[in-house]
């Protein structure tokens, strides 16, 4: 069984026009480097991004029976408070992802996108827990506060009182005015340590910046975990074996029961499509125990999603 723990729908007026355009110039250049190509912002919007556009996500699971995933955790972004509004309010776009992962029951699980400064966002989580279903929280610090500040209690609170994980972005961020501090994954440690009763997933395990110290978060912290999203760059950038020899130190200083397969696609895909990218870890090589394998590819995600055996 494969589990991608971290993905999002491209569906059109989810993403700031701000966004979009900011985020064209770094995710451009990086496609450039990794396909040898020479496409333009404009054109990696137009050209690459706007395929992907489904309002059903029927073309997700398309790619996920293509790579062997059986479950996708699907989640927005709230970068309403920093860079306006969506078209579509973060709250309606909850309750969209809520609505096409009961479209694809047993496929897909979502969860809440929330910035905890928001007025009524604790309310918002509540209709989405109890009446939409979702299952978890899934937090972007960098649009202007940090993890350990106590505006952020009320989602730890409510992590821990639901038994429901909190996804939390770490690593680095594109063109857009967002705060880089705020991501260090030192800060959720901080707040994992305050509540160790809640289930911290460090996205993109600290990314290629500071993957050691979210390593470092997870060997210590029993609540804190790792997802590998993002991490089919630097992947593509190195030998496969330099790869598996970074995946092999990860996995002996956290263990495999700390570590999670994910893509974050879309964007990560145009690097390495979700196909590939499970290969790499269906084919992990004898330096890795079949148990550990299994266990980076669903075992623990299984648990952290309380799914059971
Ligand atoms: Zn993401």
């Amino acid at each position: 069984m494969i589990i991608d723990v971290h993905r999002h729908l491209v569906i059109k007026g989810t993403v700031q026009r701000s966004y979009i355009l900011g985020a064209s110039r770094s995710f451009s250049m990086m496609y450039n480097k990794a396909n040898k190509t020479n496409i333009t912002p404009r054109e990696y919007i137009d050209d690459i991004v706007r395929k992907e556009i489904d309002g059903q996500a029927d073309n997700i699971i398309v790619e996920m029976d293509k790579a062997g995933v059986d479950i996708s955790v699907i989640f927005a972004v709230d970068y309403g408070l920093l860079l306006g509004e969506a078209q579509i309010h973060i709250f309606e776009q909850n309750k969209m992802y809520a609505d096409i992962a009961r479209r694809h029951t047993g496929r897909m699980i979502p969860f809440m996108a929330i910035d905890p400064r928001r007025e009524g966002g604790l309310k918002h989580c509540e209709q989405a827990y109890y009446e939409w279903g979702m299952k978890g929280f899934k937090l972007h610090a960098g649009v202007g506060y940090m993890p350990d500040d106590p505006v952020c209690n009320w989602v730890y609170e409510k992590a821990t009182e639901w038994n429901i994980p909190i996804m939390c972005h770490t690593g680095g961020a594109p063109a857009v005015p967002l705060r880089w501090e705020c991501s260090r994954p030192s800060y959720f440690a901080s707040a994992a340590a305050r509540y160790p009763d809640a289930t911290f997933i460090l996205a993109h395990a600290g990314d290629i910046g500071w993957w050691q110290e979210a390593m470092q978060a997870a060997a210590w912290l029993p609540n804190v975990y790792l997802d590998l999203s993002l991490w089919q760059k630097p992947y593509r950038k190195m030998a496969p074996e330099q790869f598996y020899k970074w995946l092999r130190h990860l996995t002996d200083m956290v263990g495999a029961d700390k570590i999670m397969f994910a893509s974050d696609a879309p964007h990560p895909n145009f690097h390495l499509r979700l196909p590939e990218w499970a290969k790499v870890f269906t084919s992990l090589g004898k330096e890795f125990s079949e148990e550990e394998k299994n266990l980076i590819l669903s075992g623990t995600a299984r648990k952290v999603l309380r799914l059971g055996n």
